[in-house]
């Protein structure tokens, strides 16, 4: 007798107090719930209410969900952690932090971000043209800094010498010599002087996904031969007071504490001996790559971390203090640029599963017929062999009868009716030898293998490519639950697969307790019920990167705010479409008019040869106009 299914079962197998960070947990009614304001950890969303006022609203899934207080609870906790960390370590300089928007350019995501900073003068990163574009439009806290990386040309460069005009803390970080060459006479020119940034190649290697950012030939940076170079030019023509700023950013997601402590110190050590060749630096900016803890193992893993917010901030401000007062020079205000870690938790992906493809799905009638081969006759004896042999014997027996059919079926001696019922027996035989393994006590080597085979895959209402681009790219694992039934034993071992037409549109790691896994297990699906899947933490880079791929376009957004007066403490705000048929077609370079004119013209030649009744050719132009104006994705 196995014991009931709990919370806790549910909680310890899908591990969202792992990875929900105090926003996500799971509710005695069995869906997700969500605390989104870490001021108000008693405000609680459940998230089957959105799913239904979401639907009651006539909104078509996928969608995805935007929690706002997510988003300025990170910006708080962040900020209030330098602040207080500061104060602790009577570290003498300040926090002003940076978000850098290349990892969520939503524009209402950047309005969130910009007003809940407010009060820490939290500013704006920026890497390209257009980025910088916005932020100048954004950013008009004049204290707040606005920091520009990425490679630059002469129009990125006046961009910002805009801002300086308009009184703002605009700081051009210099990736290249030759950048400086061309913002010098710029400045002269428009008679602006900048504020300048330098960019350092680090020496200290990170590792995981975005090794790359940081050593000897990391793409970005200036060597210390470039930097003394630098302030050699800067000597010359009288603008070394303009060099403020001193950078660097050694990766993403970094996994593991003792990198950015390195990384701390050898910036720091970097930052004093600047200093004491009189080059006026006030601030030190460490880059990104505070990690998020996508798989909830709290370990080394390229999907996790090995340190907590409080920790990073203090080996930051400790790191940078301790060497100061060594050298003897004043502490530097601290920049730090993460991305990831104030977005990744505010949206997420809900959809609806669509279908199910089972290897065991289809059955056939196995009764034993006159002249029938004796494979089929050798399998059959199998099936009722269960009490009599060895799991380990009898599922390589039917491995090997499978083979032998296959075989002969090639050579023709099979009939398409004995193959059915050989392949009905084969999966019959399989999954009983699964039933009757325990799991925890047998060791049975094919096991895995066994659930894999057996494994259903559930067809999945969304696109990996769109959603969650970096699971496809760099094997990032991202949690996936079901949002509500999670009182209730998941009973089915499937995999998620999309519905673009690719092979490779399917999740392949999943959250399995602290495990990752290659299935995970879910819920059997209930004819006329749909089921609905959470996919998290989509709120860095998966939220902006997706592609076209299949033409499935943005999903529906849905913004919510959380609000003790209202029923359920939450209310939509504001829902964005997501992208038509028709919008994703023309980015393309289709016309649509001309493909709805064409079709038509098809359709009006039929009616007029009388294939097609006139009122039923009107029905078939509508529809395809339409289709054309609505979703891409499937609608249930
Ligand atoms: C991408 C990037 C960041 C953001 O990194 P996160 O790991 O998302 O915090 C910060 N700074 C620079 C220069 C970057 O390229």
């Amino acid at each position: 007798m196995t014991n009931p299914w709990t919370i806790e079962d549910a909680e310890e197998l899908y591990g969202v107090k792992r990875w929900g960070a105090g926003y996500f947990s799971i509710g005695e009614n069995g869906s997700i719930q969500i605390a989104p304001n870490h001021r108000q950890p008693d405000v609680t969303i459940d998230m089957k209410e959105v799913v239904d006022e979401i639907i009651a609203e006539g909104i078509q899934l996928p969608a995805v969900i935007r929690f706002h207080d997510i988003l300025r609870s990170q910006v708080e906790i962040l900020n209030e952690t330098f602040a207080k960390t500061i104060a602790d370590a009577n570290y003498e300089g300040r926090y002003v932090g940076v978000f850098p928007i290349k990892v969520n350019q939503m524009r209402e995501v950047v309005e969130e971000i910009i007003d809940a900073g407010e009060p820490y003068d939290y500013g704006l990163e920026a890497g390209s043209k257009p980025e910088l574009m916005a932020v100048l439009a954004y950013n008009e806290n004049p204290r707040a800094l606005t920091i520009l990386n990425g490679y630059k040309d002469e129009d990125y460069l006046t961009l910002a010498l805009l801002g300086r005009q308009l009184r703002r803390k605009i700081i051009i970080v210099i990736e290249k010599f030759s950048e400086l060459e061309m913002l010098i006479p710029l400045s002269k020119k428009l008679g602006v002087e900048p504020i300048i940034g330098l960019r350092s190649k680090m020496m200290v290697r990170s590792s995981g996904k975005w090794a790359g950012s940081s050593g000897e030939r990391a793409k970005f940076g200036l060597s210390i031969t470039e930097i003394l170079n630098i302030i050699e030019l800067l000597k010359q023509e009288n603008m070394l007071h303009c060099a403020k700023l001193l950078h660097f950013h050694i990766g993403s997601q970094l996994a593991d504490i003792r990198k950015i402590k390195e990384a701390v110190s050898e910036g720091a050590r970097l930052y004093a001996k600047l200093i004491q060749m009189g080059v006026e630096l006030e601030y030190l900016d460490i880059g990104g790559g505070l990690g998020i803890d996508y798989d909830g193992t709290s370990s080394t893993t390229d999907s996790s971390r090995n340190y907590s917010t409080e920790e990073y901030v203090a080996d930051v401000v400790y790191g940078v203090k301790q060497i100061c007062d060594l050298e003897n020079v004043p502490h530097p205000n601290l920049v730090s640029e993460s991305g990831r870690a104030i977005t990744a938790h505010h949206s997420c992906v809900v959809t609806n599963i669509v279908g199910e493809i089972k290897n065991t799905g289809a059955k056939f009638d196995i009764s034993a017929s006159s002249g029938e081969h004796i494979l089929v006759s050798n399998m059959r004896e199998l099936v009722n062999a269960a009490d009599t042999m060895h799991p380990q014997e009898r599922y390589n027996d039917a491995a090997s009868f499978k083979q032998s059919a296959y075989e002969a079926f090639k050579l023709g001696i099979l009939s398409l009716e004995e193959m059915a019922k050989l392949d009905t027996m084969y999966w019959q035989i399989l999954t009983e030898i699964h039933h009757s393994l325990d799991r925890e006590s047998f060791v049975f080597q094919e096991l895995e293998e066994l659930e894999d085979m057996l494994a259903s895959q559930y067809l999945c209402n969304f696109s990996i490519f769109q959603s969650a681009a970096d699971t496809w790219a760099i094997g990032q694992v991202l949690p996936i639950v079901p949002i509500t039934r999670l009182d209730e034993r998941p009973a089915v071992r499937c995999s998620i697969v999309d519905i673009t037409c690719d092979s490779d549109g399917k999740l392949s790691k999943y959250i399995e307790g602290t495990e990752i896994s290659d299935n995970i297990p879910m819920h059997t699906l209930r004819k006329g019920e749909e089921y609905h899947v959470g996919m998290f933490l989509t709120g860095a880079y998966q939220d902006v990167m997706g592609d076209m791929h299949n033409l499935f376009g943005r999903l529906t957004e849905v913004h919510i705010y959380s609000h003790d007066d209202e029923p359920g403490d939450f209310y939509i705000e504001e829902v964005v479409p997501g992208t038509s048929a028709e919008k994703v077609l023309e980015t393309m370079q289709y016309n649509t008019d001309f493909m709805a004119k064409t079709v038509k013209k098809c359709i009006d030649r039929e009616v007029r040869k009388g294939t097609i009744a006139p009122r039923e050719g009107v029905r078939w132009t509508d529809y395809y106009e339409k289709c054309l104006a609505g979703s891409t994705y499937l609608k249930v």
